[in-house]
């Protein structure tokens, strides 16, 4: 069958080649064109069906992951929907361990898929027991046949991003792209797409979005590893206590930390504004673009990356209620609402 007509063999053929779509509305403070590259055009709604997809493929080629073996990984759930897509196709198991604060609807969508889910305690530190790193590195030593993609230090994860997301942005900017910026989890989005992009043009820049309660700032900024920098935040999907070895931070310019509260405030302005309808760190990539937008000129073009789907949030920065327990809207909003609905 033939890809380019959009006819696929499988679903693991319909990865990738998502839309660059210009940001209108929110941009008009902004002074060059800023377009966005919206992940959830993939089947797993997430930019993590790429490198899933590589992980298993290189796997598979040298060995590690054999017919019938299960695949056990620690998720925030984009991975894990990935690994979902080519478990299905492919014949394996797949077995996730996740964080408590992750979404019901992010856990729910992976049962839906098949896969088993352990959830984890969020606020334990990597190498306790239970975090959902210890969990999945020994349910891999349990289980026979089992593979632990492990996404953090997988190199196919950046690799993959080097290889189809970097020369997709390049293209469709044809060659014009000054910025790119990109909220860093794992670090493998930024690293991947930085890498073939400088290799283009080494003056683009890279920027990525941190959250408060991560290390990747100030240890970009000084080579030290602070303890202080690490505690429990809101933001889904970037942020780390750890340095994953996919961050390859000489070839990221600058980190900039955004608030629980502004990055889901500006995902219900894309969505609202924009149409486009958001998962939470899309909102503080966005919001990177507006508190640094001193560093752009007329000139310049920035393409900043969303990587999933609102739908796995509609409990949460989609919800009036849940943004108001926490101090992100008004409390006197309902009130109001309710007034004007009447
Ligand atoms: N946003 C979301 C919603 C994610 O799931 C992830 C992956 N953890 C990221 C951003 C960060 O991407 P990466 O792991 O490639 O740095």
């Amino acid at each position: 069958m033939n890809p380019s007509k959009k006819v696929f063999d499988n679903i693991l053929q319909a990865i990738g080649n998502t839309p660059l779509i210009r940001l209108n509305r929110v941009a008009q403070d902004i002074p060059c064109p800023v377009y966005a590259k919206v992940e959830y055009f993939n089947p797993g709604h997430s930019t993590k069906d790429r490198m899933a997809l590589k992980m298993i493929e290189d796997a598979e080629r040298d060995g590690r992951l054999k017919p019938g073996g299960t695949i056990i990984e620690c998720t925030s759930g984009n991975t894990g929907m990935g690994l979902a897509l080519a478990a299905a196709v492919k014949g394996y198991k797949l077995i996730c361990t996740m964080n408590d604060k992750q979404s019901k609807e992010k856990m729910d969508i992976l049962r839906a898929m098949g896969a088993e889910i352990y959830v984890c305690p969020t606020n334990v530190p990597p190498e306790h027991p239970d975090s959902y790193y210890s969990v999945a590195r020994r349910l891999n030593q349990q289980i026979p046949n089992s593979f632990f993609p492990n996404q953090y230090d997988n190199l196919s994860n950046r690799q993959a991003h080097y290889e189809t997301t970097g020369p997709e942005i390049w293209e469709q900017t044809e060659g014009k792209i000054t910025h790119f910026v990109v909220g860093v989890g794992t670090g493998g989005t930024i690293s991947g797409v930085a890498k073939y992009l400088k290799e283009k043009n080494p003056d683009i820049k890279i920027w990525g979005a941190d959250t408060y309660g991560s290390v990747f700032k100030k240890y970009h900024e000084t080579g030290i590893f602070d303890n202080n920098e690490i505690y429990s935040y809101i933001t889904e999907g970037i942020g780390e206590d750890i340095l994953p070895a996919n961050v390859d931070f000489s070839l990221i310019d600058l980190f900039e930390k955004v608030t629980d509260r502004d990055g889901a405030l500006l995902a219900r302005e894309l969505a609202k504004k924009e149409g486009l309808f958001l998962g939470y760190s899309a909102g503080s990539a966005f919001g990177v673009v507006r508190q640094l937008k001193h560093l752009l000129k007329p000139t310049d073009l920035v393409v900043v990356l969303f990587h999933d789907h609102g739908s796995r949030y509609v409990g949460k920065i989609y919800n009036d209620d849940w943004m108001r327990e926490r101090g992100f809207l008004p409390q006197n909003n309902k009130v109001a609402k309710d007034f004007v609905d009447r």
